[in-house]
Formats: C-alpha cells, structure tokens, sequence
C-alpha cells in the first residue's frame, strides 16, 4: 500500500507472453497493474515513469542504464521474465534502493535441451545435409563421401570427442548430465563453482587456455558480465584445436562476433550453432546468415510451453513476495 492509500503500481513492459491472465489473478488485489509496450526511452518513461514496480520482458533495445533508473522516481523493483540481467545497471540500481530479481530456474531443462539440439545438429552435420539433399538430390549427395567431406568436413563420433564447457552453473551442469551417455570426455571452465560440483558429474576440471586448446567443441554457458564480454576473442580462437566447433546459447557478446566470423572462414572454426548475438535481433545483412557451416536459431532455447508458465510463476513470486513486505526469492542484487 503507498502513503496515500492507493495501491502500488505494476507495469508489465514488454512482456514475452501472449497474455496476462496469471499476472491479473496473482497481482491484482495486491497490486494495480498495466501492460505496456515499449520501443523507446519515451514510451517507458510516460507507461512506466509512475511505477513502483515493473515486469520486464526484452529491454534489449532499451536497457535500464543508470541515468534511465534515475528518471523512474518511484521505481522499488524490477522482476524479469528471464535469467540474463545484463539489460541493467544493477550498481545503480543498489544505490538507488532498486531490487532487481530474476526468473532463474525457468528454462534451465529447455536451453539444455536446445543445446544439445544444436550441438548434435552440428555433429551430424542435420540441416546442411537437409538442405543439400532438396538442392542437388540423393543420387549425386549419397554416391560420393569425398563430396560430403569436402562440403562439410569429415564427420566425427561424438564418443571419441572431447567437449568443453564454459560455465558450469545451472544450465552448464544440466548439459553436462545430457552428454554423460554419449559417453564422450568432457572438460569444464568455471572460477566460481567448487570442485565437487564437477566431480559429481565426472567433468574434468581445467583453466581457460587448456579447455580452448583441447576441445573439439566449446559450447558456452557463462553469464554476460565485464569479465566475460568477448571471452572467445581472436586470441582465444587462435588457442583452439583446428576444425572446432562452437554452440552458444548463453549471450551473444561472451563471443567476438567478428572475430568468430573469421575463424569460420579461414576454417579455423568448421561450425557454429548460435541462439544469440551480440546484436539481437541479428541484422539482416549479418553475414552468419550467408555462411553454410553455421546453424542459427533466434534466442528461443528458453522456450517450452512449461518453460513459459515457470516463467510466469517465478517472476510473479518476487513481485508477491515484495508486496507482502517479503525478500522476493530470486532478487539477485541484495543479499
Ligand atoms: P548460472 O548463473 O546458473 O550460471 C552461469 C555460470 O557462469 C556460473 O556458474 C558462473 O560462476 C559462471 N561464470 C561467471 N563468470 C565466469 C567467468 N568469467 N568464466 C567462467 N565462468 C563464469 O546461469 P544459467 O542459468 O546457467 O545461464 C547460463 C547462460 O544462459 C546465461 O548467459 C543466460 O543469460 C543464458 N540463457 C540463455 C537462454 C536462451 O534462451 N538462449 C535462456 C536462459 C539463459
């Protein structure tokens, strides 16, 4: 309840769900709540500029920068649809008395999933083969393997690979417990997790530059922070085996999208499977988009339907929580 008596104020910005029914039959009697959409600084400033709370989906193109944090006077917490806060000062925001929360556990299952999708799709080389076979027929696709070698690279058996995960937090541990049966050697990179968490799950616990050097795919699980902008950069490219591959399904900018590029066409890099860019939505005159040894997906490895309600329910949580004067559970700024 504010001073005056009125009820605080929500707004849903941008949201990545079709409705707001969940939200209405949670929040409303705590709470008086609004969707909006919001493409610009202006817009979020005349929807939201009077909140006390705000429920935020993509705000890729307009990120909550400090001097915008400032502009929302009234603001008290941000609960996002999502894992990555990389949108938000979240320094600025601690001053400000602003909690920021997230959705944590939504998607954990279904971007593991999606990972897997793209790395065995990149294994086997799926949609090129699909797409060669409509263009030149079975008869001159099948007859010659030097063709398909040649198109696409030799083929390899995942058991004989050595893959590398950068990352081992939630959605980096669920990959891992995925490939265990493909009987494959897998590698970790993770400063921050203890030794057991690798134990358990049989991963060989290595720094940076020997994972860069040793694996035959790098599939990517950090968060986006200072420290992990442009992580994969051309140095590193230059430390990786010949022929890689690389999955990203974490953040776009965790990869120097220039420097992959090169690495892709002097074949340094034989394929890469990519959910995100470090410009989302991927421009259309991206090159990634020309290059037939790439697989790309639109940021949707979070997506199931029972990711979606998961979704729903943890970002309404914290906002619940918070209007009943509690901690909300998933706030990632206090402790
Ligand atoms: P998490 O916080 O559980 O794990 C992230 C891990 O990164 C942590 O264990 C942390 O210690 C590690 N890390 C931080 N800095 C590091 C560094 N410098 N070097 C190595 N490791 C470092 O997060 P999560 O839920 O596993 O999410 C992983 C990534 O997936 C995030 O980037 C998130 O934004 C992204 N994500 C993508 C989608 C999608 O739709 N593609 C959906 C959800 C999450």
């Amino acid at each position: 309840m504010r001073s005056d008596g009125s009820k605080p104020k929500v707004v849903i910005v941008n949201s990545p769900h079709p409705d707001w029914d969940y939200e209405r039959r949670e929040l409303s009697e705590l709470a008086e709540l609004r969707v909006a959409r919001c493409l610009s600084y202006e817009e979020l400033l005349s929807e939201a500029g009077d909140a006390d709370i705000i429920m935020v989906g993509d705000i890729a193109h307009i990120p909550l920068t400090g001097e915008i944090l400032k502009k929302l006077a009234k603001l008290k917490l941000i609960s996002v649809y999502g894992v990555g806060v990389d949108a938000i000062d979240l320094k600025t925001a601690a001053e400000l008395g602003i909690i920021v929360a997230n959705a944590p556990e939504y998607g954990v299952e279904d971007v593991a999933d999606h990972t897997l999708a793209l790395l065995l799709s990149l294994l086997r080389r799926v949609p090129m083969l699909d797409r060669e076979l409509r263009r030149v027929g079975w008869r001159d696709l099948r007859s010659d393997i030097e063709v398909i070698r040649k198109r696409f690279g030799a083929l390899r058996r995942i058991s004989s690979l050595t893959i590398g995960l950068i990352g081992f937090g939630r959605i980096g541990r669920t990959v891992a417990r995925r490939l265990r049966p493909f009987g494959c050697s897998i590698l970790g990179y993770d400063p921050y997790v203890p030794d057991e968490m690798f134990k358990e799950l049989s991963v060989e616990r290595v720094d940076l530059q020997e994972l860069l050097s040793r694996s035959d795919v790098i599939s990517i699980h950090v968060i986006l922070t200072e420290e992990t902008y442009h992580l994969l950069d051309e140095k590193a490219f230059k430390l990786m085996k010949d022929g890689v591959l690389i999955v990203n399904t974490s953040r776009g900018a965790v990869i120097d999208e220039r420097a992959l590029i090169n690495a892709l066409r002097s074949g340094k890099v034989l394929g890469a499977a990519l959910d995100v860019f470090e410009k989302e939505p991927l421009p259309a005159d991206s090159p990634l988009l020309k290059m037939q040894n790439v697989i790309l997906t639109p940021h949707i490895g979070w997506y199931s339907e029972e990711a979606m309600a998961e979704q729903k329910r943890e970002t309404v949580l914290n906002v619940k929580a918070f209007l009943l004067g509690e901690k909300p559970p998933y706030a990632v700024n206090v402790s």
